[in-house]
């Protein structure tokens, strides 16, 4: 028998707050939450190795708003409401739906809650920061311009979270992050949350942490298990064909997949790949680094209604991207570094949904895989992938008819594999002369699709007839 699940009203949380929990719709604490909501509301510091999605936010923000909650009142006056938590993020996606959540928890008590970071307008900001903010979220470059521009003082912090530390520290933030530590007083409660656990992790919580209490919830660097990974090996030269291709057949049935996060390594490919998608008919967006704020944040709202299917983006864009259940991320890029696989995939299988995360390789990808590998401690299976040839498509009478006597030309383990493995070189002609006619399927890959009949007959997609 299992233990029953515990409630938040075993949390010694304030009745407002249990009620702002109530309303986002929260029955039971995640195993963050349940871990990390005691240890915070004892006045520990805290160094939680957390995945992505795993309900950190809350984890650290219900206690650390139930500490500060003794000091929020009504008066006017700005002084009476000096910065009393600070949570430092390594993008400006992050610190929004950072700012936001600690919004929802907050939203019945006097506390003001706000974020700041670049990229848009100071002067807003500093007119409410100079109001008076006790709850900041903000990206420590921003962060640093008010400190000089004298709109904000953090000299009377008493709650200071890193989120996402690891990415910051990839990011190169140390120094300000640094500086910021150094403005903050010596007595204070620090939490540090991290989806990676690196050396260099350790190290800064060693200069910053005092005497941290380690919180776990998964294996270090480790991926969730709800996230079913599928990785394909493609020819350089297909790959915006095959992703394509995957795309428009990889959903629920062999439909198409609907909200992709589709990840690459750099803004350029980002901006060129959305516009090859959109020729293809997938209305896809991207979302980089030169965008301005507006247009990304108009670009992520299009993604979450649905009017924008697939999204293009970089790493350090997609941070923050809090989509309750995003389905699928393909990594059409293999990330340089290790460390982002996790993230990156860690955008779905979010709260214990299920996920489908994609990555195609190439033969230039193998140590980027095998350090990927390594991390995660599993070890891929890649399935040779190649898309359908349309334009090459033979135009005779009775396409099908070809499909199927090329198809019976396959070898006997690859036909085996075809009655339950779904893929486009099973499901297309033979091309004599193509390298991918001679491919051979070695692994079985572990995507649902692959047991589900295709809705659509070869000789469609040739082009051809549909058979009544
Ligand atoms: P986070 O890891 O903080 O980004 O949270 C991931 C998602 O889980 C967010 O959409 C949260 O609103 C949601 N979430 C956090 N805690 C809970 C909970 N106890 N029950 C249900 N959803 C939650």
């Amino acid at each position: 028998m299992t233990a029953p699940a515990k409630a938040f009203s075993q949390f010694a949380l304030d009745p407002r707050i249990q009620t702002a929990i109530a309303a986002m719709g929260y029955v039971n604490p995640t195993p963050i939450q349940e871990k990390a909501i005691p240890v915070v509301l004892s006045g520990k510091d805290v160094m939680g190795a957390a995945q992505t999605g795993t309900g950190k936010t809350a984890g650290y923000g219900l206690p650390a708003l139930q500490r500060v909650l003794p000091k929020a009142n009504t008066s006017a006056s700005p002084a009476r409401h000096p910065v009393r938590m600070l949570v430092l993020t390594p993008t400006r996606e992050l610190a929004d739906q950072v700012n936001d959540n600690l919004k929802r928890y907050a939203a019945n008590t006097d506390l003001r809650v706000s974020v700041v970071y670049g990229g848009v307008d100071m002067k807003p900001q500093t007119e409410q920061l100079r109001r008076g903010i006790e709850v900041l979220t903000a990206t420590p470059g921003r962060l640093l311009d008010h400190v000089e521009g004298r709109n904000v003082n953090l000299s009377q912090v008493e709650i200071v979270v890193l989120d996402e530390a690891d990415r910051m520290l990839d990011m190169g933030f140390l120094p300000d992050i640094s500086r910021i530590l150094n403005l903050l007083p010596k007595k204070r409660q620090s939490l540090m949350f991290s989806a990676t656990f690196s050396p260099e992790i350790k190290k800064l919580a060693q200069n910053f942490l005092n005497e941290p209490e380690l919180i776990e919830v998964a294996r270090q660097n480790a991926t969730a298990d709800t996230v079913l990974q599928v990785v394909y090996a493609v020819h350089d030269s297909e790959k915006t064909e095959s992703l394509v291709e995957i795309l428009k057949t990889h959903g629920e049935n062999a439909e198409p997949l609907k909200q992709v996060l589709v990840f690459v390594n750099a803004k350029i490919t980002c901006r060129r790949l959305a516009r090859s998608l959109e020729k293809a008919g997938i209305k896809a967006d991207s979302i980089h680094g030169d965008k301005t704020q507006e247009e990304r944040t108009a670009a992520l709202e299009a993604f979450k209604n649905g009017t924008c299917e697939v999204l293009v983006a970089t790493d350090v864009a997609a941070r923050g991207i809090d989509i309750a259940e995003l389905p699928t991320v393909i990594n059409y890029d293999v990330p340089f570094c290790a460390e982002d696989y996790v993230h990156r995939i860690g955008r779905t299988g979010r709260a214990g949904a299920k996920g489908l995360a994609v990555m195609l390789v190439t033969g230039g990808d193998d140590r980027a895989v095998a350090a990927i590998e390594l991390l995660t401690k599993q070890k891929f299976n890649p399935v040779k992938f190649s898309p359908v040839k349309r334009d090459r498509a033979p135009r005779r009478e009775r396409p099908w008819k070809d499909a199927e006597r090329d198809s019976s030309r396959v070898r006997p383990e690859v036909r085996e594999a075809r009655k339950t493995v779904y893929d486009p070189i099973f499901d297309t002609p033979y091309e004599p002369g193509t390298e991918h006619a001679q491919t051979t399927v070695l692994a079985k890959p572990a995507h649902p699709v692959v047991k589900t009949k295709r809705k659509a007959p070869v000789a469609a997609l040739l082009g051809g007839l549909i058979r009544k």
